[in-house]
């Protein structure tokens, strides 16, 4: 019997098991919806599950997670499918997406927010924007709230409030063994240590309980953006001010390739390559102290264009670049921490992005603030000093051009190691980075914690379709 066969008839008993018991979609590859739902973010991700549980609730995760381990295959596990290097997606065997349940309750006087296991940020910003709260996470509405959160969360309120994953009240988890656990401090507080930055490797949450926090629904934002021959100046304007500012401000660089048409950007210079500089106040939008440093961060250097506004946070700021990061691309990112932007690093970079044929952008993200005032040691999340970190987001359709766009990619990345730091975000680990985990993750001692909370929760390993964390018995 071939391996096709076989794999094609393991699908067919899983599928006739679950008939009667699972209230979700079953989809195989003779499905209707196959080729849609085997697609994930990231286009040079191309791969066939053999067969894909679309659970509805946490008893069809029950039922996919006892059928999995009943065959001996470790399942992929989907929330939002943005994980660039294509975790969310089995090749050939079984991917358990959580796309139905997307389900948010917020509690306005209690301030927290439930959120089922596969919802986007869209939908947990959508449900507490009438509420005027919000739950720290990411920068636009597609991401996958589960995968984002369990490798840690950054975002624009990562100042003020810390990682997502600082703000985990409890999860619900199914472990491998398909018991279902509430996990918090008080509750298998190992565990809850663990989810705090260890990614996907101790079971399924199918619902956080995240703390929310009083916001909106206005934000005060600024822009200023900057011909290629001023980026450089503005970039060394930009790393002297960072360290000073207070954390109700998030300021972040974006070296774009070709500048969307964003509603502050004149029709001239759409398509063009520039430096934009944004700032956001997370505090009171219209708090005077707030205008006037917006104001003040967007007159550094010589910009050609600069604007302030208010914008609702969840419709409005947390799409901006929804489109300009769309499905269906091909991508390559890679992630540093910041040591020192120096004007040598910046040099690089400006040279860099000045020739890249590659779309996309590099983008210098500003951090620091509330992420430090979690010690090291009390989460798995690591590596949490750094300011600035740098994301290389480059993006292009051509399959033919992979192979130069990536060399020249990682090129960069290695000539700016004189101002790296150490570590690296672990949700941003690219295919190309899987002997970096331990690095990510604290280094060894860390890990070997980590190892433990995995041999207690999950001895077999049947949750190692991800940035795995093999169990290290005690
Ligand atoms: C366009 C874009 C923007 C981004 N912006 C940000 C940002 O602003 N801030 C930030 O911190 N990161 C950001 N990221 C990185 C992001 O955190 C990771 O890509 C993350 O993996 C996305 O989560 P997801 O649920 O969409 O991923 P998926 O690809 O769906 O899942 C990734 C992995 O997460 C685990 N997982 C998913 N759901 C569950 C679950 N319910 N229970 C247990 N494990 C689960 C699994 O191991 C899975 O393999 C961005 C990525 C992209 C592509």
């Amino acid at each position: 019997m071939s391996a096709t066969t076989s794999a094609s008839s393991t699908s067919s008993r899983i599928a006739d098991q679950l008939a009667g018991r699972f209230k979700g979609e079953v989809i195989g590859p003779d499905h209707p919806g196959y080729e849609q739902a085997r697609l994930v973010w990231n286009a040079m991700i191309d791969r066939r599950p053999g067969l894909i549980l679309r659970c509805a609730d946490t008893s069809d995760v029950v039922a996919a997670v006892d059928v999995a381990r009943e065959h001996g295959l470790a399942p992929a596990v989907r929330c939002g499918g943005h994980n660039v290097a294509g975790k969310a997606m089995s090749d050939g065997g079984l991917t358990i997406d959580l796309s139905g349940l997307r389900e948010v309750i917020v509690d306005p006087a209690r301030k927290l927010v439930y959120a089922g296991g596969g919802c986007l940020l869209g939908n947990v910003d959508a449900a507490t924007a009438p509420h005027r709260l919000i739950v720290p996470a990411g920068i636009m509405s597609e991401t996958g709230v589960a995968g984002l959160a369990l490798g840690g969360g950054i975002g624009w309120f990562s100042r003020k409030h810390g990682l997502t994953c600082d703000n985990f009240v409890s999860l619900e988890l199914v472990l491998a063994s398909g018991e279902v656990i509430e996990v918090s401090e008080t509750s298998h507080p190992d565990l809850f240590w663990a989810l705090r930055g260890g990614g996907g490797n101790f079971g399924i949450v199918t619902r956080f309980t995240f703390r929310g926090y009083d916001f909106g629904p206005m934000m005060r934002i600024g822009v200023s953006v900057y011909e290629p021959e001023h980026a450089a100046e503005a970039l060394r304007a930009y790393a002297a001010m960072v360290p000073a500012l207070p954390r109700t401000v998030g300021w972040h660089a974006a070296l774009k390739h070709d500048m969307p048409a964003l509603p502050f950007v004149p029709p001239q210079y759409v398509g063009r390559r520039l430096l934009m500089l944004v700032s956001m106040w997370l505090d009171d939008a219209s708090d005077d102290m707030g205008a006037a440093t917006i104001d003040q961060l967007t007159e550094i250097g010589t910009p050609c264009i600069k604007a302030t506004t208010l914008l609702p946070f969840a419709a409005g700021v947390q799409r901006l670049i929804d489109t300009e990061f769309e499905d269906g691309h091909r991508y390559y990112t890679k992630e540093a921490h910041v040591a020192d932007l120096a004007d040598g690093a910046i040099d690089k970079l400006v040279g860099f992005w000045r020739d890249m044929p590659m779309e996309g952008e590099v983008e210098i993200i500003g951090l620091g603030g509330a992420i430090g005032d979690v010690a090291e040691p009390d989460a798995a999340f690591s590596n949490r000093g750094y300011l600035l970190w740098l994301n290389f987001a480059m993006r292009w359709d051509d399959p033919a051009l992979d192979p130069d766009y990536i060399a020249r990619t990682r090129a960069i990345v290695a000539d700016l190691a004189p101002w790296v730091g150490r570590g690296v975000y672990v949700n941003m680990l690219n295919f190309d980075e899987q002997d970096r985990v331990v690095e990510a993750l604290g280094g060894a001692e860390k890990y070997a914690r980590l190892g433990r909370v995995k041999a207690e929760y999950d001895p077999g390993n049947l949750f190692r379709m991800n940035y795995n964390i093999p169990p290290a018995p005690a």
